[in-house]
């Protein structure tokens, strides 16, 4: 059993367990203490595992852009290779709603600092780039047995969008054989396209027949987004 230690940690939480990771890279002999039944079992396992670069101050805004980067490259980083795989960074981006206190001017502030690339998003915009959002501001949260929570929405919401990479091509595939792209142009983003011909009514992936539409994104790091609609043409 250990009874010394250079340092001790109460806590192996994704805090507790960086710093003791830092400590040791550093030759420090650390001790790493939790009440729990084992490391990150308390509010690390209950993350989104979203990097979240909307902060309030330098210190969050700075830690998170770089933590990015390790997260990138993190089995380097950890110089561990782990067969039955690590977790892994998937790229996605996070959209963050507009609420009264989270001033978005300080955050973009910050943003601008570390060189975080962010857009600010009016409600508009905000209903066109996420479908299917209702984009009403229900601010502040309400108890679900109160009436209250089935008021109306009073004005709407906008939101920061950090995006993470750039997309470097689109590529739509009509069902009729014709395609369009690779490219980015305002004409590949939201082409015009006529179907020369009623679609058919039998279709693999098209419950009832249509022409099965895809839309495809590729961005800087080999990763591929795709979506699907089926549309009927009569
Ligand atoms: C639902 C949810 C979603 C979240 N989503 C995100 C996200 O997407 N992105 C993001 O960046 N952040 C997110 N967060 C926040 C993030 O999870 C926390 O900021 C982070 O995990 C805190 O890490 P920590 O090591 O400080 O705390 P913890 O993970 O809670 O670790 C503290 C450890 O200390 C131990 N401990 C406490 N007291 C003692 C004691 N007296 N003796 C011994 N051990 C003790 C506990 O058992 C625990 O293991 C989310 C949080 C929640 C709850």
């Amino acid at each position: 059993m250990v009874t010394t230690a250079d340092a001790v940690i109460i806590g192996a939480g994704i805090v507790g367990s960086s710093t003791a990771l830092e400590l040791s890279r550093r030759g420090v002999d650390v001790l790493v203490v939790d009440k729990a039944g084992g490391a990150g079992m308390r509010s690390t396992s209950a993350s989104s595992a979203i990097i979240r670069f909307n902060h309030s101050t330098w210190e969050g805004v700075a830690a998170s852009w770089e933590s990015k980067f390790r997260w990138e490259e993190w089995e380097d980083y950890l110089g561990y290779r782990d067969l039955n795989g690590l977790a892994r960074f998937h790229r996605c981006g996070k959209i963050l709603l507009d609420v009264p206190f989270i001033p978005r001017e300080r955050m973009t502030a910050l943003f601008d600092r570390a060189g975080t690339p962010y857009e600010v998003w009016d409600a508009d915009m905000l209903a066109k780039r996420v479908s299917g959002i209702d984009t009403g501001c229900f601010f502040p949260p309400k108890r679900v047995v109160s009436d209250e929570f089935f008021d109306d929405p009073h004005g709407h919401l906008g939101a920061s969008y950090t995006p993470d990479g750039t997309v470097k091509s689109y590529v739509w595939d009509f069902g009729d054989g014709d395609t369009l792209g690779p490219g980015t142009t305002a004409a590949i983003q939201s082409p015009a396209h006529t179907f020369s011909a009623p679609s058919p009514t039998t279709t693999a992936g098209c419950k009832g027949g249509g022409y099965l539409v895809t839309f495809s994104a590729y961005d800087d790091d080999g990763g591929k987004a795709s979506t699907t609609k089926c549309v009927v043409v009569t």
